[in-house]
């Protein structure tokens, strides 16, 4: 078989599509049938009696997942979107604070500060783990901080413990946005259970999903309650329950269906098996893909057990001699997917550039509620919009449903492209 890059008209690696990612089967099938039997297909009620915690599918869903994480609060919303939010709100955290967050994530890490009036500040990411740098965390913390969001990018967990010092030593809430790494663990601990509120995702992208859903885990008891409320128009129940303390209670509908509770279930009980064949997965292409130029495949600190949510390598463009772009289409050329960059950098979204959030007026930058001076400039975070503008590629090649034979023409197709840089720097040139 000839080696000439598909781009130049040589015959690709690949010519058929990838193995869509479908983990739903006859368990989620049966309980989902189950539940329209039932006829009932949401338990809840905004009111004060025993329905105001959802129907039977979402408290089994609820208490086999506190289980599987080892903690006493699981909480079921209809998104991880909703649980950040709730999460935030349940913290207490209001206008004038200032929450530290990657800006190397999805919006809603970010946004879920805004919700509840409080300023995002965003610290650079560490460029291994691509978690929020603790060093970079430190020099953003002033008087007003009150929480950071930390985000277990790709499935990578974030370094937790170093994070959980500078909670401890500043009084702040630590938020561990794990929608990504569901499984993932650090010196044994799982990812979602090592903040005060941990947040996972049921998306259609994520490892296990319901279509659209998030639980929000917690030890605290107080937490847990203040989740339950903001869930569901917590305003509506205060009076009868004597509630003192109403900071942030304004509750929303995220509420989950019965319908996604039951499917939520039975992928639980896929996890651990979803996980470890992405694992097995990545351990291939990493394998594959070693000694490249210009190519870094993902670093797992040994006391890690990545969740794989997706296979992000580094790119040395000064290396490899070739812009990231021509890189990324010679290998789609060859018949596999790639992405380029992940997400811009939050800050340069026209939300932070313009301070434009909740009225014309710029609340909450402008105003009186709040007296700091936060920065969104480029350059502020480098090591973030490095990666944006150059130094990553990503696939989601990885999601475990992939054979040998599959993920064997990744790595063919990748040895091939980097194989023929200097062809690559002649066609660009
Ligand atoms: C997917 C995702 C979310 C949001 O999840 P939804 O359930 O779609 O609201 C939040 N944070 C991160 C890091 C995510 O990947």
């Amino acid at each position: 078989m000839t080696e000439k890059l598909a781009l130049e008209g040589g015959e690709p690696v690949r010519r058929t599509p990838f193995p869509a990612f479908n983990t739903i089967g006859a368990e989620e099938r049966d309980a989902v049938l189950a539940v329209l039997a039932g006829g009932s297909l949401s338990g809840f009620l905004g009111a004060d009696t025993p329905e105001f915690y959802g129907g039977e599918a979402v408290r089994r869903l609820e208490s086999a997942w506190a289980e599987h994480f080892g903690v006493p609060h699981a909480v079921a919303m209809n998104s991880a979107t909703s649980g950040l939010y709730a999460a935030v709100g349940a913290g207490r955290i209001g206008p004038g604070d200032e929450v530290i967050v990657s800006p190397y994530t999805m919006s809603a890490s970010a946004t879920a500060a805004l919700i509840y009036g409080a300023v995002p500040v965003f610290a650079d990411i560490h460029p291994d783990t691509f978690c929020l740098d603790p060093r970079s965390v430190l020099s953003r913390v002033t008087s007003r901080t009150k929480a950071i969001i930390a985000v277990d990018l790709f499935g990578h967990p974030a370094d937790m413990p170093a994070l959980t010092s500078i909670a401890e030593k500043h009084g702040l809430i630590l938020v561990e946005d794990a929608a990504q790494a569901p499984g993932a663990s650090l010196d044994g601990e799982l990812a979602g259970t090592m903040g005060h509120v941990g947040v996972f995702s049921l998306n259609r992208h994520k490892t296990i999903h319901c279509g659209e859903g998030g639980i929000v885990v917690t030890r605290s008891d107080d937490l847990a309650e203040r989740l339950r409320l903001i869930r569901n128009h917590g305003e509506v129940v205060a009076a009868q329950r004597q509630l003192d303390d109403i900071v942030n209670l304004v509750g929303f509908n995220y509420r989950m269906t019965e319908l996604e509770a039951a499917v939520a279930l039975a992928q639980l009980g896929r996890l651990r098996g979803l996980v470890e064949r992405r694992q097995t997965a990545a351990r291939r292409l990493i394998d594959g893909l070693e000694d490249l130029p210009g190519l870094q495949p993902p670093m797992v600190d040994p006391n890690v057990s990545h969740g794989w949510y997706l296979f992000a390598m580094r790119y040395d463009e000064a290396v490899a001699g070739v812009p990231r772009a021509t890189v990324a289409a010679a290998l789609r050329a060859e018949g596999v997917p790639v992405s380029e960059g992940y997400t811009e950098p939050l800050y340069l979204q026209p939300l932070y550039q313009r301070r434009i959030a909740f009225g014309a007026d710029g609340f909450p930058w402008r105003g009186s509620t709040y007296d700091g001076d936060v920065d969104y400039t480029r350059g502020i975070c480098p090591v973030t919009e490095h990666l944006w503008e150059s130094g990553l590629l990503y696939t989601d090649l990885i999601h475990g449903l992939l054979a040998d034979d599959d993920l064997d023409d990744v790595v063919r197709a990748y040895r091939r492209v980097f194989g023929n840089l200097k062809r690559l720097r002649e066609l660009g040139g």
